[in-house]
């Protein structure tokens, strides 16, 4: 889908989640499923007369993203506070980096390459900063609209986030879906945030069209909403300006149950922050030393993966990129290629059965119960033929969600192989005997073979080896031209 004229720039936020603690605190950052309002501290809560004091760690993680995405780094940090007015935000400002008054983003100008229909784009990232979380507003009925009134809870607050923003360089939903799923691909390979875990990973969109006013799409949670919320505008905006209306500027949320935009607020102007350095935060100083550290320990990233791929498991290029464009299935595809070596088998098996049932299970990695060892147990016994493809894609949703062990299934199941020729023989003749007129026809015509064969394989419910089974139908019927 060429889309002329649409502009798309994506703001995406991401939790450090590999960090211990809070950006300026020594809470913990396992805040999910805790009482509301446990998981906090005077800092984290702005409370009058603390100091905060910077999380090294998470100033190294940037790093490494910056590093990662072909970024300029700023030699110091610089931290601002970003002032408004909301009840998530107890000290009434946000600490973050800003553009100007003293202060740099972290990094600028960087760029990311993907692959869109085969074709290679070049998406250009404009900054990255590190800034805090707010709190968040839960309703009693799950719902804004609905609720009489809301209630707030701290323990995400001061949660370390980085923001990360494109150039508008985006024109299609696919091309943005293809930006997210690398760039994910990287974070998880540096192993600096789980997508996985609620609230992780947000995104803003903005999109215009033709020169229409720039929406701005709020707070999407997955990648695969990215992509619906981006083809709702496109075709939401196609259709004002095809009435002969106008896209006006505003700000919309997505509502990601009935999978459509609303608007949330008309914007005029910019907004003022009314940024100030942080005088509680003295500037950092980025020595080449520490970026020099930072880059000695840069794990392996998703293209040299990729490449890595092809040359020691012999994966062609789509192959390799569809395992590594998500990390923890390459991992997992590497541990059961350490058990077993038809690499291109686990290959093709983890990314068409697995991955089906993985996602109509809406399973999260985590949650997934095949271990290496019993995906090479099941590949194994395919091999040596004690079951065939038809019970392998059987089995796999059992293992996928309970962990069952594919000898105990097949036993309790009695789903092996049948390659006993005299017991096949038997039904083969039973199966011509009924069928007399299908089989006078495949004296004949060879494709009335395969539907013989097939009747052999309903009875057995697809356990009869199929060369077997062909064989002996073949002999049965030569057998039947003799007696006529
Ligand atoms: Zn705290």
């Amino acid at each position: 889908m060429a889309e002329s004229g649409v502009k798309i720039g994506l703001e995406i936020h991401v939790q450090l989640t590999a960090l211990k603690s809070k950006l300026f605190c020594s809470c913990p950052t396992d805040y999910r499923g805790k009482p509301p309002n446990t998981n906090i501290c005077p800092v984290c809560l702005g409370l009058p007369g603390v100091l905060p004091v910077v999380n090294r760690k998470a100033i190294e993680y940037a790093i490494m993203v910056a590093l990662a995405l072909n970024c300029k780094l700023s030699n110091k940090v610089v931290f601002v506070r970003k002032h408004y007015f909301y009840p998530d935000l107890p000290k009434n400002y946000q600490i973050s980096q800003y553009d100007g008054i003293g202060s740099t983003p972290l990094c600028r100008d960087g760029y990311l390459q993907i692959r869109v229909n085969g074709k290679n784009k070049v998406v250009r990232i404009r900054r990255i900063n590190i800034e805090e979380d707010p709190g968040r507003l839960t309703y009693p009925t799950g719902d804004i609209a609905t609720s009489r009134y809301s209630l707030v809870d701290y323990n995400r607050s001061g949660i370390a986030l980085l923001e990360i923003v494109t150039e508008p360089d985006i024109h299609t939903p696919q091309e943005a879906r293809a930006f997210l799923t690398k760039l994910v691909s990287i974070l998880e390979h540096l192993g600096i945030t789980d997508i996985s875990l609620e609230g992780a990973f947000r995104v803003d969109a903005n999109i215009s069209i033709g020169g229409g006013g720039r929406v701005e799409v709020k707070n999407i949670g997955s990648i695969k909403d990215v992509e619906r919320a981006l083809s709702y505008e496109i075709l939401r905006q196609r259709s004002i300006v095809a009435k002969g209306g106008v896209v006006k500027r505003e700000t919309r949320h997505w509502d990601s149950s009935k999978r459509i935009t609303v608007s949330l607020r008309v914007k005029e102007t910019e907004e003022d922050y009314r940024y100030f350095p942080d005088p509680d935060l003295p500037p950092i100083t980025i020595s080449d030393e520490l970026v020099k550290q930072v880059m000695e320990r840069m794990p392996e990233l998703p293209d040299h993966r990729i490449k890595r791929f092809m040359k020691q498991y012999g994966l062609d290029e789509y192959r390799a990129t569809v395992l590594v464009m998500e990390k923890w299935l390459a991992d997992l595809f590497e541990s059961v290629a350490k058990l077993y070596s038809n690499y291109k088998r686990i290959a093709d098996l983890l990314i068409t059965d697995f991955m089906r049932w993985v996602n109509e299970f809406r399973l999260t990695p985590r949650d997934v119960k095949a271990t290496p060892q019993v995906l090479a147990k099941l590949l194994r016994l395919l091999d040596q033929g004690v079951i065939s493809i038809k019970i392998v894609k059987e089995i796999l949703p059992e293992i996928i969600s309970k962990g069952v062990d594919p000898e105990d299934y097949i036993k309790k199941k009695r789903l092996t192989r049948i390659a006993d020729e005299e017991y096949l023989r038997n039904i083969v003749r039973e199966i011509i005997h009924k069928n007399r007129k299908a089989a006078l026809d495949a004296l004949t015509n060879p494709r009335a073979i395969n539907y013989l064969i097939g009747m052999v394989m309903k009875q057995t419910r697809g356990r009869a080896d199929p060369s077997i089974t062909a064989k002996l139908v073949r002999e049965e019927l030569a057998r039947l031209k003799e007696e006529k």
